[in-house]
């Protein structure tokens, strides 16, 4: 590996700005080969040298960074936007090209994918590929066999197709027989008098699909979440608004 700048090496490691790094080299926070380093034009050899930050060795920046975050209600799926908050308040900041794989609107909660990886992102994304992603809906009403059915075989949501075949799993609501809800899954405020509460895995991603498909028959939603993508899985003890890297076999299997 090519030699770089002391002060490159550890922005690159994502240790801070420029100039932070340069404060920390300043202040004898930073050691290279157990010396103190004086001076951020040093130069390092990343394959080499043992660079150490206030007792803590850096290693290289990894090529990519994969962020799966609970998504909060309130914030849009972008990376800047004038008037809302974004996706990317809720992830590390010092890591610059990352973008959310995909869209879950403003109010929608659960698991999204954020990333720099953007070959990953595109096998995720493209349209041939149909990654399945499942959500937690809760709508109003009761749905019956035949709006099941329904979504099930596919509903016209004002597009040229119908929507492609779908998979429904009711897990709560408050009719008798709708069974009980997930633990840890459900809000349980403002409820209506009638509510389901299913499973909906779907395959393409169209704008506002599930809310548009549970609109087509006639239960809008009041509550989404998304618990699956692909293989992936939101943790049960990820919390809103928080993320975590995901773990060397989460990566493997989505790829
Ligand atoms: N379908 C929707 O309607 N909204 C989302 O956020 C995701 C899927």
């Amino acid at each position: 590996a090519k030699a770089v700048r002391l002060d490159k090496f550890l922005a690159d490691a994502g240790k801070g700005t420029r100039s932070e790094v340069k404060k920390f080299i300043q202040k004898g926070q930073v050691q290279v080969n157990g010396v103190p380093a004086k001076k951020p034009e040093l130069k390092v050899d990343p394959e080499k040298d043992t660079v150490i930050l206030s007792g803590e060795t850096v290693g290289v920046a990894p090529e990519f960074v994969y962020y799966l975050l609970n998504k909060p209600a309130g914030c849009v799926s972008a990376t800047e936007d004038h008037n809302d908050r974004t996706v990317m308040e809720y992830v590390p900041s010092d890591r610059k090209g990352i973008f959310p794989v995909g869209r879950l609107d403003k109010d929608t909660e659960g698991l999204l994918l954020i990333t720099d990886d953007g070959m990953l992102a595109h096998e995720l994304l493209a349209p041939g590929k149909h990654v399945d992603k499942t959500y937690f809906v809760r709508v109003e009403g009761k749905l019956t066999v035949e709006k099941i059915e329904k979504l099930e075989n596919g509903v016209d949501i004002g597009e040229k197709k119908l929507t492609m075949p779908a998979k429904v799993e009711i897990v709560g609501g408050s009719w008798e027989g709708a069974g009980e809800p997930e633990p840890g899954r459900v809000r349980r405020e403002n409820l209506p008098e009638v509510y389901t509460e299913l499973h909906l895995t779907i395959h393409e991603g169209k704008f506002h699909q599930v809310k548009r498909m549970m609109v087509a028959v006639g239960n809008p939603v009041i509550y989404l979440k998304r618990i699956a993508m692909g293989s992936l899985t939101l943790p049960d003890d990820l919390r809103k608004g928080e993320y975590r890297s995901l773990t060397d076999e989460e990566l493997r299997k989505l790829k």
